[in-house]
């Protein structure tokens, strides 16, 4: 029985690995391979990607793995009434997210940029696995939705290996394969939002699940005193100012938690309820005034951290 860890930077993020089994260390390098054939797919802002060639044509055809990305996230467009938008790109882009140059547009841009945004405005072609939009300027950004892949293919891949158990954090986007030896449960540490870097406001037991937060702490910029967040509403083209501190989704399959957990976090903790309840998914809500909401069905599987 071995153990193999490895900790290396892509995808934007720090992306960790705990795996144990007698081809642990086989299946961690597999698992870096396939995070980096993803990244070239469907990176953002690397010129050459499938999604930057079809952001910059407008109609494309473009890998199995890339199509089935774009179509959950246009379905989790859909279910969440657009809070989650799959063609938001136009307004990420011109808040500067993720650019050294982040700044406040103007009125004018902004009201500009939102006739851009529109999920139904995307087509997907799924016998060709063509993806089109309909107005030119329109595009994809998968940053919501694409670790969440990542972490399913990463599990996908523990399976198929003599492995015991798993574990994969990317960014704070975390699935687990069975337990680690000797023991019934992972320890997943739900980040405080306002405290440092892996500093936990509770921990959470699970088994052969994912767990992924989405919050303002992780990514935000300042103007003129004020603070923005690197998710956007996509009906009012600013940064949500959201009910919460963090939104995490306990989900089965990580790209449905963090699609979720990036769509709930502007909505009002009545429609978190029963949008959790109606998708078969389990959440930990941190509001503004530091109050912690747990799902009923993670009750017995979440301590607080005093
Ligand atoms: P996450 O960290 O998973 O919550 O995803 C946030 C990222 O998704 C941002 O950095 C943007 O690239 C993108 N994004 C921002 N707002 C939205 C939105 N409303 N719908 C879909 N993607 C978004
Ligand atoms: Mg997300």
């Amino acid at each position: 029985m071995s153990n193999f860890e490895s900790r290396i930077l892509a995808m934007g993020t720090i992306i960790d690995q705990k795996v144990q089994g007698n081809e642990s260390y086989e299946a961690v390098k597999a698992v870096e391979e396939e995070i980096k054939r993803l990244q070239k797919l469907m990176n953002f802002y690397e010129e050459n990607s499938e999604l930057s060639i079809l952001n910059s044509i407008g109609s494309y055809k473009v890998s199995e793995d890339t199509f089935k990305v774009i179509r959950i996230a246009k379905e989790i467009s859909e279910k969440t009434e657009g809070s989650f938008d799959i063609s938001a790109a136009p307004l990420v882009k011109l808040w500067g997210i993720f650019s050294d140059d982040e700044r406040v547009p103007t009125e004018n841009e902004i009201k500009d940029t939102l006739k851009l945004v529109n999920y139904k405005d995307i087509n997907l072609d799924n016998d060709k696995l063509n993806v089109s939009f309909d107005k030119k300027g329109q595009m994809i950004d998968l940053g919501a939705i694409a670790k969440g892949y990542a972490a399913d293919k990463a599990i996908e891949i523990y399976k198929m290996y003599d492995v015991t158990g798993g574990f994969i954090n990317l960014g704070g986007n975390v699935s687990v394969y069975n337990s680690p030896v000797g023991k019934e449960y992972w320890n997943v540490g739900i980040q405080n939002p306002i405290g440092k870097r892996d500093n936990f406001i509770g921990v959470l037991m699970i088994n052969n699940k994912s767990v992924v937060t989405s919050g303002n702490y992780e990514r935000n910029f300042e103007s003129d005193g004020k603070t923005y967040g690197h998710i956007i509403n996509p009906k009012t083209g600013w940064p949500v100012e959201s009910e919460f501190l963090s939104v995490t989704v306990i989900a089965d399959k990580s790209i449905y938690a963090d699609g979720f957990s990036t769509a709930l976090f502007s909505k009002s903790l009545e429609a978190v309820k029963s949008i959790s309840i109606k998708e078969e998914i389990d959440v930990i809500i941190i509001t503004k005034e530091s109050e912690v909401w747990v799902s009923p069905n993670v009750i017995e599987n979440f301590v607080l951290v005093k």
